[in-house]
């Protein structure tokens, strides 16, 4: 049964947010960490304190309990519960949490779409407050906003040294709808949107996407299509391929196969894209052994 409804929030502003927030010591296992200032020092000096691995210092990891989406294979899922129990923060309590070892912020969740002018308050003053040192702010998202808070989303994390991380869960339409409950048109047009910031700040980069590989669904045709949008727009941008591991509604499922993950690496590079990864490769299985590799 899809929860619809437990994926909607009413009530958060941008003075209170439904969220839960913790540390994670840098480098992190972030989806971006193979190409971001905190993870590999990319834009060093002047968006990350160390030419290599952010060592020492911390990210603010901000889990708004709410998603626009409703994914079948939702990795995320326990924020529906969390949802329940609610847990009001306002946007300077938020900033007090952000010490002087903390050198990014990264809003997810569920995602920081239904409460995002909570987060644009939030970051806004922690960057005043912070005035002078470097505090990068970065989304972790399915990009369905709106086009006009994306932009103010945008400028925060261009000025900052931060990024945007766009989920491109699937490029047919018509599969997108089954397996996330909604259409994927908006989140390709603000994909498109923030290609064109991406070319202002190329070190280190804007602007990262990425798939969950779901065994069955997202295959290398799917992949080849998403990866040719990609490089239509621009052929740096980065590129990761996730691997899928069963939950939530999709507990029946194998994790992605090493094959399969290698056919969608060959599919998006032959799109064009310099700058393609696979990520969760612990995950990967053999499928002709039906084991663990
Ligand atoms: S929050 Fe941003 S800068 Fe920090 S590790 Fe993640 S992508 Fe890199
Ligand atoms: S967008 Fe992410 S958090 Fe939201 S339902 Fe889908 S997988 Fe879960």
């Amino acid at each position: 049964m899809r929860l619809a409804t437990a994926s909607k929030l009413t009530g958060a502003t941008a003075e209170k947010g439904n969220l839960s927030w913790y540390y994670d010591p840098l480098p992190t296992n972030c989806v971006a960490d193979w190409i971001c200032a905190g993870g590999i020092g990319s834009g060093y000096p002047d968006f990350t304190y160390c030419p290599g691995p952010e060592r020492g210092y911390k990210n603010l990891a901000v889990f708004y309990q709410a998603c626009s989406f409703d994914c079948l294979f939702c990795q995320n899922w326990h924020y529906r519960l969390a949802a329940t129990k609610q847990n009001w923060v306002s946007p300077m309590e938020l900033v007090d949490a952000v010490d002087d070892r903390t050198s990014c912020i990264c809003y997810f969740g569920g995602d920081p779409t239904p409460q995002l002018p909570h987060a644009l308050r939030a970051s806004r003053l922690a960057l005043d407050k912070n005035k002078g040192r470097i505090l990068r702010i970065c989304w972790e998202t399915n990009g369905s906003m709106h086009p006009a808070s994306l932009k103010q989303a945008a400028k925060l994390s261009l000025d900052s040294g931060g990024c945007i991380k766009f989920d491109l869960k699937a490029w047919n339409e018509k599969l997108h709808i089954a397996l996330c409950g909604i259409s994927n048109k908006r989140t390709l047009e603000n994909f498109s949107l923030l290609a064109d910031y991406a070319k202002r700040r190329p070190v280190p980069p804007f602007l990262i996407a990425s798939t969950l590989l779901v065994p069955g669904y997202i295959d290398e045709q799917e992949v080849s299509n998403i990866a040719r949008f990609i490089a239509s727009l621009d052929q740096n941008i980065p590129y990761a391929l996730l691997a899928f591991h069963p939950d939530f509604l999709m507990t029946d499922l194998p994790t992605t196969s090493l094959q399969h993950a290698e056919r969608c690496l060959t599919a998006a590079k032959e799109a064009g894209l310099c700058r393609v990864r696979l990520g969760n490769i612990h995950l990967l299985r053999n499928e002709y052994q039906d084991d663990w590799i």
